[in-house]
């Protein structure tokens, strides 16, 4: 058993809930508006001091959404009803804005305790209840506890030699301050996924000097950024009940999907045309609607990597740098990572003062007082060091927020010999937790509509608990190794197999919505629902 976190002691008589949440971002707004709406007694508790999630705390120069308007906002009507997004692909604090047209729409606050970091939760089978504690003392119980904390709430930093010896500013860009100018200084940015993307290109043609420390290139798509105008949004609004729901029939939670035709029934040119039309359109549109075998089939692959490396080399001046950027062999397969969408990252690179190094051949061998010294004993020198390196994801969020069986077992002692959870929603030991987004959960597609595919059915689970008296719901054992069965088999189908264990669901969004509700409608196979007194009623 683990140490259980301790807080400090309260006096306070805690609020007794039928459901807490943790996180004010999308998926825990979203979960809060339906039992608001149901009638339940519910509250939100929020680590930070507003609303927004993720996108709250991540200010790092260039911020911007991948998902493209109108896709990435809530299916309520009432909150899409009068919004207007100024950009496809909108920055932070537009998406920052949005959320405070939410709380002027649905007076969401009242129901969100902020400032409120949940460090344990515990499950008493005595009372069928959890007792919730955030880090100042504050108590809560509930029926119901699910966490809306997204995938990325705990930051990665590599265990760089020496890296307090740093004399500069060293920044992770999740915890970026809300001033930190870069401009005539020398910059460093290890990491280049999601957000180093979007800083490289954002601080380059700022700062005196650039390096970039690369250990996989990221291949990144066109943006195709456009500003959107309200008049045509206005006209498109009376197919966005339709649009929402189309985004669920989806493998990536957009209303588009793959082009129904093999890439080997083709011709040359027609593929040419076909990529070059994509390409235009931009966004993730040369992933999400390319041929139907483009991610199974190892030459269609080869074909969509060969063109995307083209539109790279058109850009890029020196072959060397293009070679770090797009080998010539890919080094993995073609949208097996996730893409970021670029707007001028590569045309930062043909500046005289950006460097890019290689760490598959030259590693970082510690950091200095003045910057980092590499593996062939170059000393560079930096005013600050971007660490762009990421989240501890999926399982991380768990090891500032302990949660806890009823008898102490904490869930990470659960999952140490391998992540067993019932269609990555629920845990078998924990009664009545639900989580989103999180392990073996779907991972690659639109946040939005993924999380309002996982929020329904949580939803869904808990209201047929409330209404039919049970107090108690909670996952099988069997239901978990059945579960684990297909994560592991579509892990093996995929062209980007994950070792040793895969994270999340790799199919597609609608398959897994499909699945989670074939077991609501066969009365919620692979759970047992049972009331306080005692008899215990598998349905
Ligand atoms: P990330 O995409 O996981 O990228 C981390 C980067 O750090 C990768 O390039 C990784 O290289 C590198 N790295 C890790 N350890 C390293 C080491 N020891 N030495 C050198 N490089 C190292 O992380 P992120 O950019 O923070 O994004 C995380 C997630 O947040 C995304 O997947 C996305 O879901 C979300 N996000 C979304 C947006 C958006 O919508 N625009 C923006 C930012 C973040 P390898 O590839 O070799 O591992």
């Amino acid at each position: 058993m683990s140490q259980i976190t301790t807080a400090p002691p309260t006096t306070q008589t805690p609020e007794e809930l039928d459901v807490v949440i943790v996180g004010a971002g999308y998926s825990g707004i979203h979960q809060l508006y339906h039992y608001r709406k149901k009638g339940y007694s519910v509250r939100v508790l929020e680590a930070e001091s507003d609303l927004g999630g993720a996108w709250w705390w991540t200010r790092y120069p260039g911020a911007r959404v991948d998902s493209e308007a109108p896709f990435y906002q809530l299916s309520i009507e009432e909150v899409w009803k009068d919004w207007v997004w100024t950009e496809r692909f909108p920055c932070r604090d537009e998406v920052c804005e949005y959320y405070q047209h939410v709380e002027r729409t649905l007076g969401i606050k009242q129901n969100i305790r902020f400032n409120s970091r949940v460090v344990s939760a515990r499950f008493s089978d005595l009372h069928h209840q959890w007792i919730i504690t955030t880090q100042d003392g504050f108590v809560i119980h509930s029926r119901f506890f699910v966490l809306a904390i997204g995938a990325a709430s705990k930051s990665y930093t590599p265990p760089f030699a020496d890296i307090a010896n740093f004399k500069g500013i060293c920044i992770h860009t999740a915890s970026w301050p809300k001033e930190l100018p870069v401009e005539g200084k020398r910059v460093a940015v290890i990491g280049t996924g999601a957000s180093g993307v979007q800083v490289i290109q954002s601080i380059g043609p700022q700062v005196a000097h650039l390096t970039v420390f690369q250990r996989t290139p990221n291949y990144a798509l066109a943006m195709q950024q456009r500003k959107l105008d309200k008049e045509s949004q206005d006209k498109s609004k009376r197919l966005f009940p339709v649009m929402f729901r189309r985004c669920r029939q989806t493998p990536n939670g957009f209303s588009f999907d793959k082009y129904p035709k093999s890439l080997h029934a083709t011709t040359p040119e027609e593929r040419l045309l076909f990529f070059e039309d994509l390409w235009t359109d931009g966004g993730w549109r040369f992933v999400t609607n390319n041929y139907m075998d483009i991610f199974t089939d190892q030459e269609a692959n080869d074909q969509a990597y060969a063109f995307w490396r083209s539109k790279v080399c058109e850009r890029v001046h020196d072959p060397e740098m293009r070679e770090k950027l797009a080998p010539t062999l890919p080094p993995y397969p073609f949208g097996s990572k996730r893409p970021s969408l670029e707007i001028n990252y590569y045309d930062v690179f043909n500046q005289q003062n950006v460097d890019l190094i290689d760490l598959n051949k030259c590693e970082i061998s510690k950091f200095t007082p003045s910057g980092i010294q590499t593996a062939d004993g170059v000393d560079h020198v930096f005013d600050i060091i971007v660490l762009a390196t990421g989240f501890h994801t999926f399982t991380g969020p768990y090891t500032a927020l302990k949660v806890h069986a009823a008898d102490g077992t904490d869930i990470l002692e659960k999952w140490a010999d391998g992540v067993y959870t019932n269609l990555g929603m629920t845990v078998h030991g924990f009664p009545n937790f639900f989580y989103m987004y999180g392990p073996q959960s779907p991972g690659s597609c639109n946040g939005p509509t993924c999380s309002e595919v996982q929020s329904d059915w949580i939803v869904g689970c808990i209201s047929h608990a409330l209404s039919n008296g049970f107090t108690r719901v909670e996952a099988t054992r069997e239901a978990e190794i059945e579960y684990r069965r297909l994560i592991l088999e579509l892990n093996e189908r995929s062209l980007s197999k994950s070792s040793p264990e895969p994270t999340n669901f790799k199919g597609d969004l609608a398959q897994y919505g499909r699945l989670c509700w074939e077991v609501a409608d066969d009365s919620y196979r692979g759970f047992v629902f049972s009331s306080q007194v005692g008899s215990r009623a598998r349905l």
